[in-house]
């Protein structure tokens, strides 16, 4: 008898308790808005903005309203306007390349390597070009590249390097944590990344003027004084006036809940790479499908996988897919020509139109993705890994990738 998986893939853990608690009081007194306080007070999104400063191991911190809008708030604080050209990634999701053309800026996409991370070649090439002043870095997935050679070719050509960190929430690479290699890092606590508030997101830097214009830009009516991970009101007073406000804040509500699930970050982290072990384990040697080798330095948070199907024609592809929901389990080809509930390929994003990457597009095709929930145990994910491996062998017995 096959066995066929139950368990959801858009299931995440319930909020923990302390953190129902917080909220509770939150909602108890009526002051949601984060400069609602009473005196003697200290709001919640303040404390967490504090506590996220010290646990990424940086001085700045600012809590916004959703990730892309901390990633915009990012690119506009660093001075990125209309018809700029912004260096990113290939492959990525929608809110990267939207954030930039949010701005009226242009995403000019840098290649995918077989290892899921950005060309460094085509990135040291583009740099060479000296058009763009910034790269928006997307560690897509959880997969952090070369940070000292890819700092290395931004800081020879000038560029400044934004780190989207949704998926690294919590890495690290060569023992520094992932968002404190560039000039400002941009976090997501929407619910499928690393620490669930619904919608929300942060920005961390350790520079006081880039961090004095996000806050204003993010909303703070002149109300900056009542921030704890902010520079002093003497570098605010320089940019006070100039600055837009763009409004993107987080709200006590969404802060209370996240303090208690910043203390379990670590733990967190440790139990995702338990299942994205287990995992792996099951998936390695399946032929035709390449496991994803991750290097030494990096230290990854689990909380998806990805493997490769090269070269497969898309009805293989699709076959495996096809079979694989049939027992259960739930892939996402971010290869696919259309996009579906998720779209990760830079020639689906028609408004910021690129030439054809072709070493790129034979490794998007490729890629096939799976989240990996804490509400799935070690046997669930010794399951799934057994189920992809009997459908990949499957297709790939019954006429080969090119079916
Ligand atoms: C989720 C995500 C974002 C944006 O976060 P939101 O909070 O949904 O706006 C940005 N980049 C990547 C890679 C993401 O996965």
């Amino acid at each position: 008898m096959s066995e066929t998986f139950k368990g959801a893939f858009t299931q995440q853990e319930p909020i923990p308790e302390d953190a129902i608690e917080a909220a509770l009081r939150v909602l108890r007194s009526g002051r949601l808005h984060r400069y609602n306080v009473v005196e003697g007070e200290t709001a919640e999104v303040s404390l967490l903005e504090q506590e996220f400063a010290a646990a990424m191991d940086v001085p700045f911190a600012l809590a916004t309203s959703s990730g892309g809008s901390a990633i915009a708030t990012a690119l506009r604080a660093v001075g990125v306007g209309p018809g700029d050209p912004v260096l990113t990634n290939a492959f990525t999701l929608a809110p990267v390349p939207g954030a930039i053309a949010s701005l009226g800026a242009v995403p000019v996409y840098v290649g995918v390597t077989e290892d899921l991370v950005i060309d460094l070649d085509h990135l040291a090439e583009l740099a060479g070009q000296g058009n763009a002043s910034v790269l928006l870095l997307s560690h897509m997935r959880g997969h952090i590249c070369d940070m000292d050679r890819l700092m290395e070719i931004c800081d020879a050509a000038g560029i400044r390097v934004i780190e989207d960190c949704a998926h690294t929430m919590g890495g690290a690479w060569n023992g520094i944590n992932s968002g404190n290699h560039g000039i400002a890092a941009c976090y997501s606590t929407q619910t499928y990344k690393h620490m669930n508030s619904g919608e929300g997101g942060f920005l961390t830097t350790r520079d006081p003027d880039l961090m004095a214009r996000a806050v204003i830009l993010s909303g703070s009516y002149m109300l900056y004084g009542r921030h704890l991970a902010a520079p002093g009101p003497e570098v605010f007073e320089k940019v006070k006036y100039g600055t837009p406000n763009v409004s993107g804040r987080m709200d006590n509500l969404r802060a209370a809940i996240l303090r208690p699930q910043l203390r379990r970050l670590k733990d967190q982290c440790a139990r995702w790479n338990d299942r994205y072990r287990v995992v792996e384990a099951g998936l390695r040697g399946t032929p035709g499908l390449t496991v994803i080798e991750r290097p030494e330095q990096e230290h990854y948070v689990g909380s998806s996988i990805q493997v490769l199907l090269l070269d497969w024609s898309d009805r293989a592809v699709n076959e495996v897919l096809r079979r694989c929901a049939a027992r259960g389990v739930e892939l996402k080809w971010f290869g696919g020509a259309e996009p579906t509930g998720f779209t990760s390929r830079y020639d689906s994003w028609r408004y910021a139109p690129s030439d054809r990457l072709p070493k790129s597009d034979r490794i998007l095709k490729a890629i096939v993705d799976m989240r990996l929930p804490l509400t799935f145990s070690l046997d669930d994910c010794a399951m799934l890994a057994r189920i992809i491996r009997a459908e990949v062998g499957a297709v790939w017995q019954a006429g080969g990738a090119g079916a």
